[in-house]
C-alpha cells in the first residue's frame, strides 16, 4: 500500500481542535509543568492522573520547590499512582535541574533525554511543547494509529519494530509543527482510534486507512512478547502493642514499591497460609515470640494487579504486650503516624477499609 503522509497529516491537523479535551497542561509552554504532566501520565489514565497533577502543582509550583521537598512527602503525594520509580526519578530530575542546571530545563532533545526518568517519548513531548523542537512522540497511541493506518503487522515491541515505526512517525510529521502534530495525534488516539474501540465511521482518516479496508483494525497493533505474570502472596503482620505502636519498615530492595512503607512481611509463593502456620514459618521474625502475641483476626485476601505481577496480600492482626524496638530494618511507630506515610495501594485499602476497628485517622 502506498502511503501519502501528507494526506494523513493534513486530515489529522484539520480534524484536530486544540480546544477539545481541555487539560491544565495543554497549550502551556512551561517545561516544568509539561514534564510533570508527562511523568504523571505515563502508564496512567488521564482521569486518574489529573488530580495528582493538580496536587503536585499546588504543593510545588516550581521545579525548585519540588527539588527542596523531603522524599517522604513526595512519596506520600504520589501514593496510589503506582510505578514508584517514577516518583523517585521525578525527585532526582528536579534536583538535577535545580542544583546542576541553574533551575532551567535543557532546551535540546539530548539534554532532556539525559534527565532521570525521561525517555524518548517524554523528551519528545517536552521538547515539542515547550521549545518547538521537531520531535514527534512515539507511544502506545502512536504505534496503534500508525500500525492500523498502514495495516502493518510489524511487532511494535522489539528493536526493529521501534525503528520502523520511528521512521513512519517522522515521515508522518514531515515539516509540520511537532507541537501541533503531537497534540493532534495524542487526542486522536485518545478519542477516535482507541485500543478497544475504533470509531472508524467518524474517522477523518478512514478513506485512506489500510486496516479499515483490510478489516484488520482489531488485530493491530501486534506484539511479539505476551506478558508473563507471576503471583506473589504477601502475609503482613499487623502487630500492635499496648502503647498503640506498630512495626513498619521502608522497602529499600530492588523490587516493587521501593521507598514505600509496609508491615513486617512473610512472602510465600504457594497458597495463602493461616496465621498459625506463619508462626512456624522460617521467615517469622525471630525476635518476636509468637506465643506472646494474641491473634486477633486475618483479613480476606486483597489483590493488586501490577504489570508483571499479581499481589495477593493478607493482613494478620495481633496484639502484643511489648514489641521489639529494633526488629531488623523496622521501626516502632505510633499508629497515628501511619496517615503520614506512603504505602502501596493494597495496604492503603486495608487501612482505609478497617480504620474503624483499627482506630485510625
Ligand atoms: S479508520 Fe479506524 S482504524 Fe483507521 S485510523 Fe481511523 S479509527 Fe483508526
Amino acid at each position: 500500500m502506498d502511503i501519502s503522509w501528507s494526506i494523513f497529516r493534513t486530515a489529522l491537523l484539520k480534524w484536530h481542535n486544540p480546544e477539545d479535551r481541555p487539560m491544565p497542561w495543554k497549550g502551556i509552554r512551561d517545561p516544568y509543568r509539561i514534564w510533570l504532566s508527562e511523568v504523571i501520565l505515563q502508564q496512567t489514565r488521564v482521569e486518574q492522573g489529573l488530580p495528582y497533577y493538580n496536587r503536585f502543582v499546588a504543593a510545588y509550583p516550581t521545579v525548585q520547590d519540588l527539588a527542596a521537598a523531603p522524599d517522604d512527602e513526595v512519596m506520600k503525594l504520589w501514593e496510589g499512582l503506582g510505578y514508584y520509580s517514577r516518583a523517585r526519578n521525578l525527585l532526582k530530575a528536579a534536583r538535577m535541574v535545580s542544583q546542576e542546571l541553574g533551575g532551567e530545563f535543557p532546551r535540546d532533545y539530548n539534554g532532556l533525554r539525559a534527565l532521570p526518568g525521561v525517555g524518548d517519548y517524554t523528551a519528545a513531548a517536552i521538547g515539542s511543547f515547550a521549545f518547538d523542537l521537531p520531535t514527534p512522540v512515539l507511544d502506545g497511541n502512536v504505534f496503534r494509529i500508525l500500525a492500523r493506518y498502514t495495516n502493518s503487522f510489524q511487532p511494535i515491541d522489539d528493536g526493529a519494530g521501534k525503528r520502523y515505526f520511528k521512521e513512519l512517525v517522522e515521515a508522518a510529521l514531515g515539516s509540520a509543527s511537532a507541537r501541533k502534530f503531537n497534540q493532534a495525534i495524542m487526542d486522536f488516539g485518545a478519542t477516535v482510534c482507541t485500543p478497544k474501540r475504533a470509531y472508524c465511521t467518524q474517522c477523518p482518516l478512514a478513506f485512506s486507512c489500510g486496516a479499515r479496508s483490510a478489516g484488520t483494525v482489531y488485530e493491530l497493533p501486534v506484539k511479539r512478547k505476551t506478558l508473563k505474570r507471576t503471583t506473589r502472596h504477601f502475609h503482613y503482620l499487623v502487630l500492635r502493642d499496648q502503647g498503640d505502636r506498630c512495626l513498619i519498615r521502608r522497602r529499600e530492595e530492588k523490587d516493587i514499591w521501593r521507598g514505600l512503607y509496609e508491615f513486617p512481611l512473610i512472602e510465600t509463593t504457594g497458597p495463602i497460609l493461616q496465621a498459625s502456620d506463619l508462626a512456624v514459618h522460617p521467615d517469622w521474625p525471630g525476635s518476636i515470640p509468637a506465643r506472646e502475641l494474641q491473634f486477633l483476626r486475618s483479613s480476606p485476601p486483597y489483590k493488586q494487579q501490577l504489570t508483571h505481577q499479581t499481589i495477593i496480600a493478607v493482613f494478620h492482626e495481633f496484639s502484643a504486650a511489648d514489641l521489639p524496638t529494633a526488629l531488623k530494618a523496622h521501626q516502632l511507630i505510633n499508629y497515628k503516624m501511619l496517615a503520614k506515610m506512603a504505602f502501596p495501594r493494597v495496604i492503603t485499602r486495608f487501612l482505609s477499609e478497617n480504620r474503624l476497628h483499627l482506630d485510625l485517622f
